[in-house]
């Protein structure tokens, strides 16, 4: 069964349509500037070459249209007719403490999807936007949604209640919900497989570094507590988010530089972390650049992000009471060695040893730890759409 993986932002729509079976991925793509001038797709069939072009997408119904065209497209495509399609599955951000698992998409599930929208304003309304393109576009195909909260729902009360007045949480549900479970859970389910030892018998702490970033204790194939919390905004350094800080910092600033609450939640998202703390940039690759040119600065906002992820793995191996391994995913986690090394070597006491000669790959699935490493460390490239696609089939069969 082909299954077309799903992933919308507020004006884009990411797609792969994967055959679930051989997991071979037969297109992908991306629309961008849906209801902005100027909108555009990428489209990229497994046997041809990537092709861009410029096509009006004042909604994510032309959107899903589009992808939809090209995917029948006589001379580009790769199915003859929309009946290939066997199923949709979609990447929900927030399913709040609905959700511990994913779901097939009816009437209810998209009321209790909106439901959450207070606790992701950004991601879930265009998430349902593109749930409702594809029901539009597709009426007998069924739909799945996978949420990027659902693996830790598993999380016991001390590690997801916040030490505030316990009726916030009846009345709002302000609670740690995490982020980059389906990163998480594919990452620590290929450890398993790749140990050979059984997923409820393993340790794991998934570093998932990208521009947003977050850290996952998985004990016994379960999400015990991970970094980011009621929001994405929490936990380890990111690109541009702060992570955790003192909230009286929020105050701080807000009388300062005379700023209302929001718009100081909007420098700690957009104009902080590495990009904040470096005056450089949120990408990893132009820091590495900066350092190499002796840029101070940037080495410092790298040392901040590399001893904030250090923290965070040294609390969860003290709360699962130790650890089998420990992997590097997402954009950073697979690329930069330097983050890596850093972290690594922190971690010496715990018995990691870090083979140098491995960690200089990229983008590969290795163990970068020696044989004799007592804790195991691997790089292993996250593919949630595929995680996603594997979800919508089984829930299907
Ligand atoms: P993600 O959010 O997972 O797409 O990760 C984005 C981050 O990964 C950016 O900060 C990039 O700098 C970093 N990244 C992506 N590719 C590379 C690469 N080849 N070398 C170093 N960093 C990379």
């Amino acid at each position: 069964m082909n299954v077309l993986v799903i992933n919308c932002g507020s004006s884009s729509l990411k797609f792969q349509l994967i055959d679930s079976v051989s997991e071979k991925v037969l297109a992908k793509g991306l629309c961008e500037r849906i209801g902005i001038d100027g909108s555009k797709i990428e489209y990229e069939p497994y046997n041809g070459e990537e092709q861009e072009k410029e096509v009006s997408m004042p909604t994510h119904n032309e959107a899903i249209k589009i992808v939809i065209d090209s995917l029948l497209n006589k001379e580009t495509g790769v199915i003859k007719d929309l009946s290939e399609v066997g199923a949709v599955g979609h990447r929900v951000v927030h399913g709040g403490e609905y959700f511990s698992k994913s779901t097939i998409v009816t009437d209810e599930v998209i009321k209790k999807i909106e439901e959450c929208n207070d606790l992701a304003p950004l991601h879930n309304p265009a998430n349902i936007i593109g749930i409702k393109a594809c029901i539009n576009a597709m009426p007998d195909t069924p739909n799945v949604v996978v949420f990027d909260t659902a693996f830790h729902q598993t999380m016991p009360p001390k590690a997801y209640l916040y030490p505030i007045p316990y009726e916030y949480y009846k009345k709002y549900k302000i609670r740690r919900y995490g982020f980059h479970g389906t990163s998480h859970s594919y990452v620590s389910k290929k450890v398993a497989q790749i140990m050979d030892t059984p997923y409820d018998k393993l340790k794991t702490i998934v570093c998932h570094l990208g521009n947003g970033a977050s850290i996952c204790a998985v004990e016994n194939g379960k999400s015990i507590d991970t970094s980011m919390g009621l929001t994405p905004l929490a936990g380890v350094a990111m690109g541009t988010r702060s992570g955790d800080i003192d909230p009286s910092i929020v105050e701080v600033i807000s009388e300062k530089e005379n700023m209302n609450v929001k718009e100081v939640l909007n420098v700690l998202n957009k104009k902080s972390g590495v990009l904040g703390l470096s005056e450089v940039s949120s990408d990893f690759r132009d820091i590495t650049k900066a350092i190499e040119e002796g840029n101070e600065v940037a080495k410092n906002a790298l040392e901040v992000f590399a001893n904030t992820v250090v923290r965070f793995v040294g609390a969860y191996v003290a709360e699962m009471n130790g650890v089998d391994a420990i992997a590097f995913t997402a954009g950073v986690g697979e690329n930069n060695q330097a983050v890596r090394k850093m972290v690594c070597e922190q971690l010496g006491y715990l018995g990691v040893s870090l083979d140098e000669k491995a960690n200089e790959k990229r983008r590969e699935e290795i163990m970068i730890s020696t044989p004799d490493s007592k804790v195991k460390v691997f790089v292993i490239p996250t593919n949630e759409e595929l995680a996603i696609a594997r979800e919508t089939l089984e829930l299907l069969s």
